[in-house]
């Protein structure tokens, strides 16, 4: 037999291996010039990653999480305004919609690809509404022709949450878009092992909006028009020099990234095809796939003792998201829980997140592929 690597759900330690130099080299500067908040590389990255979205505003922020709050505080909503967000998600979007003093109102999700379901939205929509704020969950993209005809008849905001989907394309009226700019605003992370991942917390929002861009740029820096005159209130929510250093070297790669995320799961597809209890990510067809995550779903069999087993056979795996936010006490405490989310539920019972990342090899995943199908074949469904 042949040995392998340990598996891992993430190996940044592998990746940074491949591109030290470049990455090195960026911090270093940063030492060197000593400008480690708003350096000159802040803006470099910005403009970079402006043209990568091909979006006319980037301003990063601290944070994933705070971007989307950044995004919000932009919009000028009023004190009980009603958000509409997925159930079934990390909690970043309903958190900060509920710290800004906004009603979030949880809707349920599509079974196939994970991502909030327009039917539940528009069932959701009250006088009240002023926004919808999809996530783009494990790397492919909501149904935003639907969402975007929605919120044109409803005059709503559309902030999209691309906080695991940099890096995938949305086509969007036969033109194909950067995760994230089809809406108002696109939100995103680069949390270590996000697709775009820096060395510590870091974030961004991005619009073509000249008005929503100038906003988000004074709040995210203390609500500053000028220098110590302030316009309204801001947070302090800043991207570090060194950050942006690593992100600038890293920038370059991510089609790479991409692309490797994609060819793991061609061959995770290929492998669990024909298992019966095991059903593989499906897809939007207006949507390519980053692959944030390969999540596939147990069927007929318990998913907790798969998880078990893979973890004995040294193979780890992660549940993304065990309970969903509907049935959360802080979230049922405030009234976020008003409709029903039935496949949120079964989501939460039934999905199963498979080691993903850019440095995974052919023997690995034909390692893990072989040991779901050998556990399967023997208990069943
Ligand atoms: C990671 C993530 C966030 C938050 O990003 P942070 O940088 O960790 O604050 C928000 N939404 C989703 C869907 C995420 O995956």
């Amino acid at each position: 037999m042949k040995t392998i690597q340990p598996i891992q759900m993430v190996d940044l330690k592998g990746q940074y291996q491949r591109l030290k130099e470049e990455i090195d080299a960026g911090i270093a500067g940063v030492i060197e010039s000593a400008a480690f908040v708003r350096g000159k590389v802040v803006s470099e990255f910005e403009t970079a990653f402006a043209e990568y979205l091909n979006v006319r505003h980037v301003i990063s922020t601290a944070n994933g999480t705070e971007a989307i709050q950044t995004a919000l505080m932009a919009l000028d909503l009023q004190a009980g305004d009603e958000v509409i967000t997925p159930s079934f998600t990390f909690v970043s979007t309903a958190e900060v919609v509920a710290l800004l003093g906004l009603k979030p109102v949880l809707v349920d999700v599509d079974a196939d690809t994970f991502c909030i379901d327009p039917e539940s939205i528009r069932r959701a929509i009250t006088p009240r509404t002023r926004a919808i704020v999809p996530v783009h969950l494990f790397g492919q993209h909501a149904d935003m022709e639907q969402i975007l005809d929605i919120a044109q008849a409803y005059h709503l905001y559309v902030i999209e949450d691309a906080c695991q989907s940099i890096g995938s394309t949305y086509t969007y009226r036969q033109k194909q878009y950067q995760s994230g700019t089809v809406g108002h605003i696109g939100c995103t992370s680069f949390f270590p092992t996000k697709n775009l991942g820096c060395y510590g917390d870091g974030g961004a929002v991005y619009t073509n909006d000249a008005r929503l861009a100038e906003r988000m740029r004074s709040i995210a820096n203390h609500g500053m028009a000028q220098r110590y005159h302030y316009e309204r209130i801001g947070i302090n929510s800043r991207l570090d020099s060194m950050q942006a250093a690593v992100l600038k070297a890293k920038l370059p790669e991510l089609a790479d990234f991409i692309a490797r995320r994609q060819a793991a799961a061609a061959l995770y597809d290929e492998l669990l095809a024909d298992i019966p209890t095991i059903r593989r990510p499906r897809i939007n067809p207006d949507s390519t796939h980053a692959y944030h995550q390969y999540t596939i779903r147990v069927l007929n069999t318990d998913r907790d003792r798969m998880r078990d087993a893979l973890a004995d056979h040294g193979i780890p795996s992660m549940v993304y998201y065990p309970v969903p936010l509907h049935m959360q006490q802080a979230y049922q405490k405030i009234g976020a829980s008003l409709h029903p989310c039935p496949t949120s539920e079964l989501l939460s019972q039934q999905v199963l997140s498979l080691p993903m990342h850019t440095e995974l090899s052919k023997d690995q995943i034909e390692y893990i592929a072989a040991t779901i199908r050998q556990y399967c074949r023997q208990h069943g469904g």
